[in-house]
């Protein structure tokens, strides 16, 4: 006799009352080992949606959701480990920046990362568009990698919080992706299982994100930072703005590109400006000590992305795959650059190919958008703004389609937009 009925569960949370820590670690447990069916687990996760989750409630689905997995071991490293997730961006390319500039300055640095669905990208496939790349690490290549590169971004085994992945898919065909409770704990079961002790999160805000209300971001760093202090792990987020592709760059090859270019000390200033606030947190939550301006600046992490790309097989000299197809997007107006839509850049990129629409598609490393001409930039009438990049002419039309009305330039001939801030607060 089960000690709970799953019913009853339900139509607590429908009405609004809490759940006990011993009836979610029970639900999570019994979903995962297929006792508790897909439905009232899908009727539990729409109550959530319009009940919420108290911090108790929200601490005990997040260690249930690490609980049903395998939690990595991390405590054996000579480095301090310190992690970063964003909540997903367009043009968002800061980890593959971040993670060797943190290991530069002596952390060791856990990327499990996934995949990119919809009009942002996934870190994973943007590193695979380097030759020879691979993804896959087994734990000891994983710790061997963190104790002498000080870096890895690989693949999330299916070992970790396996939970997540089949309440996450159940979400995305219930209507209950966008619930904070179940976003924070999400995001949080994946990064306490992967064992790092401190994490900066990257919680995006604006039109490209997905959060787009200022509020509802920083309800999820709230949520996201408790979960990580209650769990041990010295957490705080940032609210980043992305109403604007972060750098020029959007697709997988062009993004490593951009990378590589900050690496060496001449990124775009908004993609140096969001690494260099992550890295002075995280240095702060590891305990080190650095200037990360300058180190960019020097190109000091270079010898460290290189170490990190050859570790997992990659050759950091081999040239980039290039697109079959380019054509450019001529300004319809002579004037300056006042909104550059971060959403339909990052529509357009994934229509020529570089993002999926289903978990089981390929991505063109090659396809992408490069932005020419962002916020702030005078242009004349027929300039380039923008470069579309594919291998297939048919996916041209629907990326254009995407493009229409996306760039707005105004009347006058001198750049007058003073920047909007970029790092808008941080919290925890
Ligand atoms: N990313 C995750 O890992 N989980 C969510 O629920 C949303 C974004």
């Amino acid at each position: 006799m089960p000690p709970f009925d799953m019913v009853d569960l339900v139509r607590a949370k429908r009405d609004g009352l809490e759940l006990s820590a011993e009836q979610i670690a029970w639900l999570v447990a019994n979903y995962t080992a297929g006792v508790v069916a897909d439905e009232q687990m899908a009727a539990l996760a729409m109550a959530i949606f319009f009940q919420g989750m108290s911090p108790d409630e929200l601490a005990a689905l997040t260690s249930g959701m690490v609980a049903s997995g395998e939690a990595l071991d991390l405590s054996g490293l000579s480095r301090p480990t310190v992690d970063k997730h964003s909540t997903g961006g367009v043009g968002d390319k800061v980890s593959l920046v971040l993670a060797p500039l943190m290991a530069y300055f002596g952390a060791a640095v856990p990327q499990l990362s996934g995949r990119g669905l919809g009009h942002t990208g996934g870190t994973l496939d943007k590193l695979e568009a380097i030759p020879g790349w691979r993804s896959q690490l087994s734990t000891s290549e994983l710790l061997d990698q963190l104790e002498t590169v000080g870096c890895a971004i690989c693949a999330a085994g299916a070992a970790l919080a396996p939970a997540d992945r089949k309440l996450y898919a159940l979400r995305d065909v219930t209507g209950t992706v966008e619930s904070i409770p179940l976003i924070a704990s999400s995001i949080m079961s994946k990064k306490i299982a992967e064992g790092t002790s401190a994490l900066v999160l990257d919680v995006k805000v604006g039109s490209g994100a997905f959060m787009d209300r200022r509020e509802r971001a920083v309800e999820l760093a709230h949520a996201m930072v408790g979960i990580g202090h209650r769990a041990g792990i010295k957490v705080s987020a940032l609210l980043t703005a992305m109403d604007v592709p972060l750098g020029r760059a959007v697709g997988n090859a062009v993004e490593v590109a951009e990378a590589v270019a900050a690496l060496e000390g001449h990124g775009p200033p908004d993609l140096v400006e969001v690494t260099v606030a992550l890295a002075q947190v995280m240095l702060e939550l590891a305990g080190l000590e650095g200037d990360p301006r300058l180190a960019l600046g020097t190109g000091a992490a270079m010898p460290t992305w290189r170490a990190m790309v050859a570790a997992q097989g990659g050759d950091p000299d081999a040239p980039l795959p290039g697109p079959r197809l380019t054509e450019v997007v001529p300004a319809a107006r002579t004037g300056v650059v006042v909104r550059l839509e971060a959403r339909a850049v990052g529509t357009a990129a994934w229509r020529l190919g570089a993002g999926r629409a289903r978990k089981e598609d390929d991505v063109s490393p090659s396809a992408g958008v490069i932005c020419l001409a962002k916020p702030g930039d005078y242009v004349e009438k027929g300039q380039p703004v923008m470069e579309l990049r594919t291998d297939e002419p048919l996916r041209l039309g629907r990326a254009r389609e995407a493009l229409h009305g996306a760039l707005e330039v105004t009347e006058g001939d001198a750049p007058t937009a003073v920047p909007a801030p970029l790092v808008l607060e941080r919290v925890g």
